[in-house]
């Protein structure tokens, strides 16, 4: 089956059909709104020479400046193209540094609608009328993702099962064996670290949820293959930012990666050195230009996401453009000898072994690696992962250039999925 951002695209094209040629001539007109409203209303960019109020070709927006994280820092009121009166909702982010501003994104009303219609169809690729979803996620404030979510849900008669985050897993195993949902949606290492924890429960035989939706951070292929057989169910993954308008991208059931949000965003995967586009098959940072944002439009936001376009057609058909499982670039790389370690490399190592449900990179001042993993399951080796894992070549190669200690976390330690988003991070003693 197609992707259903397919159908949704489709709504916009002319004739209902999604072709490339079609999706792109829309894409220039939404550019062009973008563009002609940011000149004559935005603080930020109004009356800059090198923001056009047009361009003729999508490719010339390659020639034009990036928006970044700190631009955004000056102030929600620099951005605005509506009157302040008419923002619906104010979400306030922290930045990257450890200091200074925050920054805040405001949404109208239609923006609100924009993420529901898209929250809609993205999730019809895993639940359908007269289901339940449970929602693992944080948050409870009106127009928050699970707000929205649930909001989304409810239009095609699913009932919403508000949860909050996954921190407790047993907590969370006795709602899934008590509510029963279809579909979980949750942070990617939670719903691995609730999968491992309910195959160990006893019986009644745990109700399995048919599939689950991993949102919110990185998702390693590994991790996902043992979220679907631990949960014996079908896992897709979402990706998406506050800046964007929380959704992206989701996979469709062929797992080629992440269709694309199209209908309201411009994509373009550009090198995070040179800022130039980068080919089809080559990872790059992510940036994007917002096509029917009233509130905030923004042109050509650099996320500090790394991936990278995927260069053959999905087996869905969908002409759509996918992306591999996009990569926070800060703090989740680490130069060590001649090559950089990145995140998803570690995951990719990690997760591959049954057993392990987290991990924490720490950094020691002394340069030291410490690899701390978190482990559940019976009947396994699980005293023997330290050494399984330091035998792994990405190990192997750590260990050539740098000290590097693998250790298991104490019982009781709290998993860093629980604490926010998984960084390499500097060591505390
Ligand atoms: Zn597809």
């Amino acid at each position: 089956m197609r992707s259903r951002l397919y159908d949704l695209t489709a709504l916009s094209l002319p004739g209902g059909l999604v072709s490339l040629p079609a999706l792109r001539e829309y894409q220039l007109a939404g550019v062009n709104k973008t563009l002609q409203t940011v000149h004559s209303r935005s603080r930020f960019y109004a009356g800059r020479a090198d923001i056009p109020p047009a361009i003729e070709r999508l490719e010339q927006l390659a020639d034009l400046p990036f928006t970044t994280e700190n631009d955004l820092k000056r102030g929600l009121e620099d951005f605005l193209c509506i009157s302040p009166g008419a923002v619906a909702r104010i979400v306030t982010l922290p930045t990257s540094g450890s200091t200074g501003p925050s920054k805040r994104i405001g949404f109208s009303d239609g923006d609100i609608e924009a993420i529901i219609t898209f929250f809609r169809y993205g999730m019809q690729e895993m639940a359908g009328p007269g289901m339940r979803v449970m929602i693992g996620l944080p948050g409870t404030a009106e127009y928050g993702v699970p707000h929205l979510l649930a909001t989304a849900l409810q239009t095609f008669g699913v009932t919403p099962l508000p949860y909050g985050a996954i921190t407790d897993f047993d907590a969370a195993a006795r709602f899934v064996c008590q509510q029963q949902p279809n579909c979980i949606v949750a942070h990617p290492v939670q719903l691995l670290g609730l999968a491992a924890h309910m195959a160990q429960l006893p019986t009644p035989t745990p109700a399995w949820p048919q599939t689950v939706l991993l949102t919110g951070d990185t998702v390693s292929p590994h991790l996902l293959a043992r979220v679907e057989r631990g949960l014996h169910c079908k896992a897709f993954n979402h990706y998406g930012s506050t800046e964007m308008g929380y959704g992206g991208a989701v996979d469709c059931g062929c797992h080629q990666g992440l269709h694309l949000r199209e209908n309201d965003l411009f994509f373009e995967v550009v090198h995070p050195d040179t800022g130039r586009p980068v080919p089809p098959g080559q990872a790059g940072e992510l940036v994007f230009t917002t096509l029917t944002r009233t509130a905030m439009p923004l042109v050509r936001y650099r996320t500090g996401d790394m991936t990278c376009l995927q260069p053959a057609t999905c087996s869905c058909t969908s002409p759509l453009p996918r992306i591999s499982p996009p990569w926070r670039r800060a703090g989740g790389r680490l130069r060590v000898g001649g090559f950089e370690l990145t995140l998803p490399l570690l995951d990719d190592c990690v997760f591959a072994l049954d057993g392990i449900t987290d991990c924490q990179l720490w950094i020691k001042p002394d340069d030291t690696l410490i690899l701390e993993i978190w482990t559940t399951g019976a009947g396994q080796d699980l005293a023997g992962l330290p050494l399984r894992l330091q035998q792994t070549e990405l190990l192997q190669k750590l260990a050539a250039h740098r000290p590097l200690e693998v250790v298991t976390a104490p019982p009781g330690a709290p998993p860093p999925c629980t604490q926010g988003k998984r960084l390499f991070r500097a060591f505390r003693a």
